[in-house]
């Protein structure tokens, strides 16, 4: 069959509040014109990221009944350290609240003045875990990662030119070598095993440890099967094994792949830094069987990763995004190519090209896209990475729009809808106006800046 469906059937329900375009410019207008302040229920279609909105399961919700909450030692930590060692064989598995937590965890140990951490490219928090220790995070992407109309199959990959020569030129400075799979800030597109296979050669060459950021570790693992040569006829849970097989250790959050709403964890194999962990886990986090989470999150842990392995499940998930691409491609919509595992991108700087990158291009598309079709979405762009330590301003790298698609959450017709409230825009796509801030926090601005529409 040509039809990809949903591989669930729906047993419980949220509803969606309908509302009307004058009453969304007019909530607009209350939140000044920032999607992050509007109130959830106030949006139809929440695309603001697919951070721990995951629509968890029957099963998983069993066992949110069925968890243990003792202090040390519960059942349900076993569980889940059973479930994650099932496919990251790692030596120590230690949970944490959220990936954020085990980054700040990790490089409490490993971070500290004049250390480089190179990685494809580092997520924001890692980035900020990273600088917050007066260590200097890395990006080394290969160039075609940057390119939107490229279709190279592996956009994620990390430049191995690049990666040995920093090595040869700092190692004595480098804790350890990343790559975060699927590349997150880069759009969601993958390495492909030998890219990290070989990342993972270049580290131990020079006696550093290599950890994986794996938040979209069944993502990245479903386009190793369909993308890279020979992978076709693995396994999911074989792909994974592969690809972590000679790394020393992973940060994750279990909001992304592990289909959970909270939690993450840290796995190394280095007895000593697992104990370094560990005490710093305690202070921070919580005794090193729960980690900053209830019995039942670990519980619900344990059940998602045996789900987000399943191939229909990741065909569904992969799909929707390809579908969306696909429909605004050919509606003349500039996209990012080839769609991305978790979201999609829409090139809103070459779309709105009447409106200066200052005047912030993605943010008007965001603001534009709520009023037409209640959709939320955030601006990857100008308003997110523009302003300047001395607050002076310069246009970002790119101005993108990104529809983060939450798992298991929406259906086709949802997806039709987004399309066709992209359909109706592209008419009136040059009335779109401009913004400005009135308001700015001086670092993080995208979360509470105030803006006002341009004439
Ligand atoms: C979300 C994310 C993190 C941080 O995880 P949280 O659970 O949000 O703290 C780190 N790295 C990547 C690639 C992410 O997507």
């Amino acid at each position: 069959m040509k039809t990809i469906i949903e591989p669930f059937r729906i047993k419980s329900v949220e509803p969606i509040r309908f509302t009307t375009r004058d009453e969304r410019e007019r909530l607009l207008r209350d939140a000044h014109w920032n999607t992050f302040a509007l109130h959830a229920d106030d949006v139809m279609i929440d695309l603001l990221t697919d951070s721990g909105t995951s629509a968890m399961s029957a099963a998983q919700w069993g066992t949110m009944m069925t968890g243990d909450e003792s202090y040390a030692g519960s059942p349900s930590f076993w569980r889940f350290d059973a479930a994650v060692r099932n496919l990251f064989d790692f030596v120590h598995i230690i949970p944490t609240h959220q990936g954020r937590a085990a980054e700040a965890i990790l490089f409490s140990i490993l971070g500290g003045t004049g250390r480089k951490v190179p990685s494809n490219t580092h997520f924001d928090t890692t980035r900020g875990n990273i600088e917050a220790t007066g260590a200097e995070a890395v990006d080394l992407l290969v160039p075609e990662g940057l390119d939107p109309n490229d279709l190279s199959p592996f956009k994620g990959n990390i430049d191995l030119a690049r990666l040995e020569r920093f090595m040869a030129d700092h190692a004595d400075d480098v804790p350890c070598v990343m790559i975060t799979v699927t590349n997150n800030a880069g759009g969601g597109q993958p390495a492909s095993l030998a890219n990290i296979h070989a990342a993972a050669d270049i580290a131990h060459a020079h006696g550093k440890p290599f950890i994986i950021d794996a938040c979209r570790f069944a993502e990245n693992a479903h386009f190793i099967k369909h993308r890279e040569p020979g992978q076709e006829d693995r396994s999911i849970p074989d792909i994974v094994r592969d690809m972590f097989s000679k790394a020393d250790g992973m940060t994750m959050s279990a909001k992304k792949d592990a289909l959970v709403n909270i939690g993450g964890w840290l796995a190394l194999n280095d007895d000593d830094l697992a104990m370094k962990a560990r005490n710093r886990l305690i202070m921070t986090e919580g005794f090193p069987t729960y980690g900053g989470l209830a019995g039942r999150d670990l519980d619900a842990i344990a059940q998602g990763l045996a789900e987000v392995v399943d191939e229909d499940y990741l065909r569904y998930r992969v799909r929707t995004n390809e579908y969306i691409v696909e429909r605004l491609d050919a509606m003349g919509v500039p996209v990012i190519k080839p769609a991305g595992g978790h979201a999609v991108f829409v090139d809103a700087r070459t779309w709105l090209a009447h409106v200066p990158p200052l005047q912030y291009p993605g943010h008007s598309l965001a603001c534009a896209l709520y009023e037409a079709g209640g959709i939320r979405t955030t601006e990857i762009g100008t308003v997110m990475f523009g302003r300047r330590p001395d607050g002076s301003e310069q246009p970002a790298a790119m101005d993108l729009v990104r529809l983060a698609m939450p798992r298991r959450v929406y259906t086709q017709s949802h997806a039709d809808y987004v399309v066709e409230v992209f359909d109706e825009l592209r008419g009136a796509v040059t009335d779109l106006t401009g913004y400005e801030i009135t308001e700015e926090p001086p670092a993080m601005r995208h979360f509470t800046a105030k803006f006002r529409p341009l004439p």
